[in-house]
């Protein structure tokens, strides 16, 4: 079988010792298998810092932007056989996987455009000149200079095209080299676009570590940074790490989320928004099979439209053929492992004990699968009290949701979204903008996105769970506290904002020179 190796130090290397497999989630047929061990990782470390850095450091902003979008290229050209090994590999349906591939190239291909506009200075500058003194010749301004380390970059198994992509745009703006860690069970498409991307760019700009090398964050230190896209049981082992700690690492943590959709008190059944949120609510809740940090899992609607809304929820998504992603007519395939289908099932049980399941129970054997293979999961549908505690904290990472009657007052509606503990995003639908406007003010605080559904906009609206490159990614709390691409916001998390204080005349021409 296959074995995936690393990329350190310029070249291409094999690990020593135990192996693991990456499968067919669909039909348990073994992929390929990945292995850290025995790696010379430090030496890989200190090879981006040194080469990777200085290269970078050498370019200007308009050229690390030429350096995505030819990454963004040799992803956009190799995109088919992209979508097979995440059908393969990540039980992802064909539209699942451009979701990801597609989402991945098109980054990039953002932050190459964003640079183009900022030509050949080296440093961003943020804001503009600062009069200090008494006349204008004593000023300061703002920059951000590219961080010395490395950025180790951790990602999770839903997202292996798209989660390199939008950190590595940003680093590598930002003038870091990177270290990309991929999840193990779904490394095959991570390990592809390396093959296509680390020849484009100069030696120590781009490495990657494929397996299980979770010592890697522990040989990290001042200058480095770390950004991190996983659980919260993850999220806080690193931040207790004590080179974390001690040599004052960056941590960067984009972690769970307990995603709610919300229906004002002005949706009418049948009407515009209430389509546009009924088609939001299918989509998040069975794409990737569930598997996104930006799913939605609860549902708050009005007693008056509940009863519609659960019919119209529980036909659409009976609707849904699960199987094999090859198999036709597929619409949604099964969970990355064989570990994520014993996690969601016993989530599924557990919020069974204080929610009532609508749909799940009887599911039909998945499509073109052999009998009793495959990661599979129903998609599933509860209704629970909005006092039921797990549903504002158990994130169950699969296709499920639950439906709560959400109270009239809007401040008692976002008292129920702060539960959640923070969140990535929270959709809004109503076309009242008095309703909107309270609610607005409740649940901001709590969430890194509001996305607001109206008529107006329904037919050209992206579904909430969609990440778009121009805002900010990120959400207080529980969801990691981090914040992630906003344009170009998304550079901060790599370099160092250093204020400059001195005569204008001398910095207006440092800084023209940049
Ligand atoms: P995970 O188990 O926390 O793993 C995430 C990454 O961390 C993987 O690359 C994993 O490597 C690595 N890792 C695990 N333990 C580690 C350790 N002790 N030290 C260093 N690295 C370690 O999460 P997951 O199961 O892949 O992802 C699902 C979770 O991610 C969900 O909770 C979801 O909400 C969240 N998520 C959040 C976002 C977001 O943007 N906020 C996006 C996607 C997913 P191995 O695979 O090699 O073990």
């Amino acid at each position: 079988m296959r074995t995936l190796q690393s990329y350190l130090g310029g070249k291409w290397v094999f690990g020593k010792g135990a192996r693991q497999t990456l499968v067919n989630p669909a039909t348990e047929e073994p992929l390929a298998e990945a292995c850290a061990e025995g790696l010379d990782v430090a030496a890989g470390l200190e090879f981006a810092r040194r080469q990777g850095g200085a290269a970078l450091r050498a370019m200007s902003l308009r050229e690390r932007g030429e350096l995505c979008g030819a990454l963004a290229r040799a992803i956009y050209e190799h995109r088919d056989e992209l979508l097979d090994d995440a059908m393969k590999n990540g039980g992802n349906t064909r539209s699942d996987g451009k979701f990801d591939i597609d989402g991945g190239s098109g980054t990039l291909a953002h932050y190459a455009a964003l640079a183009k506009e900022l030509g050949d200075a080296r440093w961003l500058i943020d804001g503009d000149t600062i009069q200090l003194g008494r006349s204008p010749r004593l000023s300061g301004r703002h920059v951000y200079v590219p961080r010395t380390g490395v950025a180790v970059l951790v990602n999770a198994f839903n997202f292996p095209a798209w989660g390199f992509a939008e950190k590595a745009a940003c680093a590598l703006l930002a003038g870091m080299p990177i270290v990309l860690k991929p999840a193990t069970s779904t490394a095959l498409v991570a390990h592809r676009i390396f093959e296509l991307c680390a020849p484009l760019a100069p030696a120590g700009v781009l490495s990657m570590v494929c397996g299980s090398a979770h010592e890697l964050v522990g040989m990290l230190g001042y200058g480095d940074v770390i950004a991190f896209t996983g659980s919260s049981a993850t999220a806080a082992e690193l931040r207790r790490l004590p080179r974390v700690i001690d040599s004052q690492v960056r941590l960067n943590v984009e972690a769970d989320s307990l995603n709610a959709a919300v229906l004002g008190p002005d949706v009418e059944a049948g009407s515009d928004t209430y389509e546009l949120s009924v088609r939001d609510i299918v989509r998040e809740m069975t794409q990737k099979t569930g598997q996104k940090c930006t799913a939605i899992r609860r549902i708050l609607v009005p007693e008056s439209l509940k009863e519609r809304l659960r019919e119209d929820l529980v036909e659409r998504l009976r609707a849904v053929v699960v199987g094999d992603p090859f198999a036709s007519g597929v619409g949604m395939g099964p969970v990355a492992s064989a570990q994520q289908q014993r996690d969601v099932t016993a989530g599924i049980a557990a919020l069974g004990e204080q929610a009532e399941r609508l749909l799940g129970a009887d599911a039909p054997a998945p499509l073109g699968v052999p009998d009793g293979k495959g990661y599979f999961v129903p998609v599933t549908l509860f209704e629970a009290e909005p006092s039921a505690a797990r549903v504002h904290e158990l994130e169950v990472f699969g296709p499920v949701a639950s439906m709560l009657t959400a109270p009239d007052d809007p401040a008692l509606t976002a008292e129920l979204l702060a539960r959640g503990g923070g969140g990535l995003v929270c959709s809004i639908y109503s076309d009242d903008r008095q309703w909107v406007a309270r609610m607005l003010e409740g649940a901001a605080p709590h969430h890194g996105r509001l996305v607001i559904g109206s008529r107006k906009i329904a037919d050209q609206a992206v579904s909430p769970g969609t990440v778009m490159p121009q805002l900010l990614h990120g959400g207080p709390g529980r969801a990691g506290g981090g914040e992630e691409l906003g344009g170009l916001r998304g550079v901060a998390l790599y370099a160092q904002r250093t204020a400059l204080q001195g005569e204008r005349p001398m910095l207006d021409a440092l800084l023209g020179k940049q």
